[in-house]
């Protein structure tokens, strides 16, 4: 992680009610403390329903606990029904949305050019995008891994000025990791990172380069953890199963500390 401070978000996908949210967030909130924040940043990525309350939460509270969102629509407003504004987000003090997840990308057929308008929406109105790479098992088996995420951030990364692509966070999640219990081994996860890193240097700048958080995602455990942040181009996990449960989601935000 070369010093750059960790970011630890917790994806909950379409799982939590507001009520359970708040729970959730209660148990982060009195089990977290100075130390872990010092050594790590946490986020939160609740659906859209719950938004709001654990928005009221962490802010009644000061917890240092950022508020993180799933997804995004492009636009401001408009005739998108079912859809969520970045306009919206942003007002409720939303500091991270991940973007590009490919669930979104394998389910929802977004495209790298909807992904890419995405990005830019969030940039525009003061969020930080997660962006999500990765490839698939036959991807990984045919030996093309490294072109699928570098074709992804060439056509995600359009338009994105060097001052804004150092705030980023790019995501690396092989698709054949995540919500299956295999973890890619530390090694395959801090090879993709290191090229993420070097596609950033390439492309931008080593400032720019050495900005950029990159975190791993696929099947991360407070087991798994530790290896994995002891890679130098890894910077923090997305973590989508084992943040659902508090007491995980801290073993992991402490690091395997
Ligand atoms: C994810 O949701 O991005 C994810 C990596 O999920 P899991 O940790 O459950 O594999």
């Amino acid at each position: 992680m070369a010093g750059r401070k960790p970011l630890i978000s917790g994806n909950w996908k379409m799982n939590h009610t507001h009520l359970d949210a708040i729970a959730v967030v209660q148990k982060l909130a009195y089990t977290l403390g100075q130390a872990d924040y010092d050594r790590a940043d946490v986020s939160v990525h609740p659906a859209f329903t719950a938004l709001r309350s654990v928005q009221t939460l962490l802010d009644a509270d000061n917890v240092p606990v950022a508020l993180g969102a799933q997804n995004v629509h492009p636009k401001d407003s408009g005739a998108f029904t079912g859809e969520v504004s970045p306009v919206m987000l942003a007002k409720l003090n939303v500091r991270y949305v991940i973007v590009g997840h490919s669930e979104r990308r394998e389910l929802f057929g977004e495209t790298d050019s909807f992904v890419n308008e995405k990005l830019l929406a969030v940039l525009k109105h003061d969020m930080t995008p997660i962006l999500c790479v990765g490839e698939t098992l036959e991807e990984r088996e045919a030996g093309t891994t490294e072109t699928k995420v570098i074709g992804q951030l060439e056509a995600d990364f359009e338009g994105v000025s060097p001052e804004a692509a150092a705030g980023m966070v790019v995501a690396y999640e092989p698709i054949w990791a995540i919500g299956t219990g295999r973890t890619a081994s530390p090694g395959d996860a801090q090879a993709v990172c290191g090229a993420i890193r070097s596609w950033l240097k390439e492309h931008y700048s080593s400032a720019v380069a050495a900005q950029v958080r990159v975190q791993y995602g696929g099947s991360v455990t407070p087991a798994n953890i530790a290896e994995l942040m002891a890679q130098e181009d890894i910077d923090g996990a997305l973590v989508g199963g084992a943040s659902l449960d508090a007491e995980r989601f801290v073993q992991i935000a402490r690091l395997g500390h």
